[in-house]
């Protein structure tokens, strides 16, 4: 018997480390390893963050800052926001952050309490279920299906909303699907919440991997309907491939956001003075390296999407943002002995020292996610060699099963 804290009883860890610690062992003993599994782009940061970060520390700026981050970045997200979708932000709705998953786990230490419902959709990212259990709350899981290509129905979360509901947590693009919400549905499920008093939280991490022309103006449709009661949570992490640098921010109503400034006032602090004048020069900053990753990373969906669903077996929708595929792999289930999804990345990753996460990890078994954070090269070798583990599996007498 431990003597943690309770909160800890619900919560898990990445279900991927297993994976994850077997293709080590592969690599180490000398097999050429295909890793399909990054959650980042492969790309390094831009020259021009580079230099503000190193700028910062010969400029000494290596002191504490204002807990919520320097007066300047939070301005210049004011400014994105409002030259990219239209909306009119202050700086006092706006707190830098560690990452986006900061903003979004300052933004559950706010809002729930043990007994609150939120709900989410799947596939969904780990940590926002996570994080939710961690306060206490109960993640309420709205599932998506890939024949529709993941789309989220207002109906579905509005249909799942209970007198216990405390906010609705959306994620889009999405991580694992790279599915986007259409803007019609977050408009219901903003006039819902509007009607009940609850919170509509939005990861908008991967907001710039947006492949092709859509309408995807989620902050207009949320602040014209229910800016009350809306949090942003954004980052710097995907669009300008600066995850180690960890930045990311909330932009929340007023009072909120003084909430959010005081738990990471007592927890955190300001992240890192000199992140802080990366990120501004990323945001302020010549943006053709996020459109360069972006023609980048559209090649490389539409070459693995063509090259894997090349055999009919492998059913996938083609993603609209973010860099990840999610295959629906229950088709070749039950064959040769594999029966979830988890072991046939286990297989796959045995036989062809190719690594991908199993649907497992995101509430989506039956799936593998396939990340193309990786060179187009490497995307080739992998999906030759999946689709020879494909090809060695004997279709089930019984046809697809799960
Ligand atoms: N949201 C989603 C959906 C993600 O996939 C991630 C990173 N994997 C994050 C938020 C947080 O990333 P960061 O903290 O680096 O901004």
């Amino acid at each position: 018997m431990t003597s943690f804290a309770r909160r800890l009883a619900q919560v898990s860890a990445s279900p991927t480390l297993a994976v994850a610690a077997e293709a080590e062992r592969l690599r180490r003993a000398g097999f050429d390893v295909v890793d399909f599994s990054a959650g980042e782009p492969d790309f390094p940061s831009p020259p021009h963050v580079k230099k503000a970060g190193k700028a910062a520390i010969d400029a000494d700026f290596t002191r504490y800052t204002a807990a919520a981050g320097i007066p300047e970045l939070r301005e210049a997200i004011c400014t994105r926001y409002r030259q990219e979708y239209g909306i009119d932000i202050t700086p006092t709705e706006v707190l830098i952050t560690v990452g986006g998953k900061q903003a979004l786990f300052n933004t559950a230490l706010a809002l729930f309490d043990p007994g609150d419902e939120v709900i989410t959709h799947a596939p969904y990212w780990p940590t926002i279920p996570e994080q939710v259990k961690l306060m206490g709350a109960t993640p309420v899981i709205v599932s998506t299906s890939s024949n529709d290509g993941f789309a989220v129905h207002a109906d579905a979360v509005i249909a799942a909303v209970t007198p216990k509901t405390k906010a609705i947590i959306l994620n889009s693009p999405s991580n694992p699907t790279g599915a986007l919400i259409d803007e019609a549905a977050v408009a219901a499920i903003a006039d819902a919440a509007a009607a009940r008093g609850l919170w509509v939280i939005v990861d908008l991490c991967y907001e710039q991997l947006v492949y092709d022309p859509a309408p995807h103006n989620l902050p207009r449709v949320l602040f014209a309907r229910h800016r009350s009661r809306t949090v942003l949570a954004g980052s710097a992490s995907k669009g300008y491939a600066m995850t180690g640098w960890r930045c990311g921010w909330s932009i929340a109503p007023k009072e909120l956001t003084a909430a959010l400034n005081m738990i990471q006032g007592q927890s955190t602090s300001n992240i890192t003075s000199i992140t802080q004048k990366a990120a501004l020069a990323a945001i302020k900053g010549p943006q053709d390296a996020v459109f360069d990753m972006l023609d980048e990373y559209r090649r490389r969906r539409d070459s693995i999407h063509a090259w894997l669903t090349a055999n009919p077996r492998i059913r996938c929708s083609k993603p609209k943002g973010a860099f990840y595929l999610l295959p629906d792999v229950s088709g070749l289930l039950s064959a040769d002995g594999i029966r979830t999804s988890a072991e046939f990345a286990q297989m796959l990753l045995e036989r062809e020292h190719v690594v991908v996460v199993p649907g497992e990890a995101f509430d989506a078994p039956g799936y593998v996610r396939i990340s193309y954070a990786t060179s187009m090269e490497r995307l080739r070798e992998g999906a030759t060699r999946i689709l020879r583990f494909v090809e060695s599996l004997q279709p089930s007498s019984a046809g697809a099963s799960t």
